[in-house]
């Protein structure tokens, strides 16, 4: 399977922002964007003219980074949203957010999405009560996400009541701490995705 190896705190210096890939340390002082917020390498620091692919491309790759999905995997998502009724823009935003995954990390069972990835392939999850181990399966509405018993001691997993209560859980989710389950309300929808993206960069960029 493929994955990415660059040092992600590197990812956001590259895009530019903080991408939140580390958990709780991206809230902390020993945030490598905080500390030096500008490109890695000799000459991150350079003044550069940049081009409109350049910024269509920096936006392109936020987005798969933040999901931490790969090229091939991210044009599948870009057909599949073209394809769909709606805005494409959207329609991608919505498929990378509906991923199993980011449903385990948006609902606190993990700190960051690297993570949630990680719980999910080690089959720690069941959906509609049996066992997963596929990140990037798409949740439907009514879908439930549980911990059986014998995972609820897993470090991540007990603090996940206080997690929830910390981080708070978007609308389209419910999480249920106590009884490690989270259900899927509705769809997520544009205003549910509050990370900083300009999706129609995206689709400017695959659309050339
Ligand atoms: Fe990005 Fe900072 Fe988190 Fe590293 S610690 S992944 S630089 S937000």
């Amino acid at each position: 399977m493929a994955k990415y190896t660059e040092a992600k705190c590197r990812m956001c210096r590259r895009e530019g922002c903080k991408l939140f890939l580390k958990g709780d340390r991206c809230f902390t002082d020993k945030c490598a964007y905080d500390r030096r917020p500008y490109a890695p390498g000799q000459h991150g620091r350079a003044r550069k003219k940049v081009s409109e692919y350049a910024v269509q491309l920096r936006e392109k790759q936020k987005a798969r980074r933040t999901y931490g999905v790969l090229e091939r995997q991210f044009r599948g998502y870009f057909a599949k949203a073209e394809m769909a009724k709606g805005v494409t823009g959207t329609n991608l935003l919505v498929i990378l957010e509906r991923r199993l995954d980011n449903v385990v990390f948006r609902l606190g069972f993990a700190n960051s999405r690297t993570q949630a990835r990680q719980l999910v392939r080690h089959g720690i999850f069941t959906l509609n009560g049996h066992k997963v181990d596929i990140p990037s399966l798409q949740v439907k509405v009514g879908d439930t996400i549980s911990v059986p018993e014998k995972n609820r001691k897993i470090p991540v997993l007990a603090e996940a009541q206080e997690v929830i209560a910390r981080r708070g859980c978007p609308s389209w989710l419910e999480a249920d701490g106590a009884s490690f389950k989270g259900t899927v309300k509705a769809i997520p929808q544009r205003e549910d995705i509050q990370f900083p993206i300009n999706e129609q960069l995206i689709v400017e960029l695959y659309s050339k």
